[in-house]
């Protein structure tokens, strides 16, 4: 899985730190959603919201 380096911005498939930089690395595309999420019901209301307008937007 390709990781980025939060300091340098090099994207790296080692799983511990940058090659570069010896920085942390993160997920450059991090899931939008977490069970442990407190705010999960409110995003996909606000998600739900806006797909609802966007149909409406067609109409
Ligand atoms: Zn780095």
């Amino acid at each position: 899985m390709l990781k980025k380096c939060t300091k340098c911005g090099n994207y790296t498939i080692s799983d511990e730190k940058c090659p570069k930089c010896g920085g942390a690395l993160k997920d450059p595309h991090p899931p939008k959603f977490s069970l442990n999420d407190p705010f999960l019901e409110i995003k996909l209301r606000a998600i739900i919201l806006s797909k609802k307008k966007e149909k409406e937007a067609k109409l």
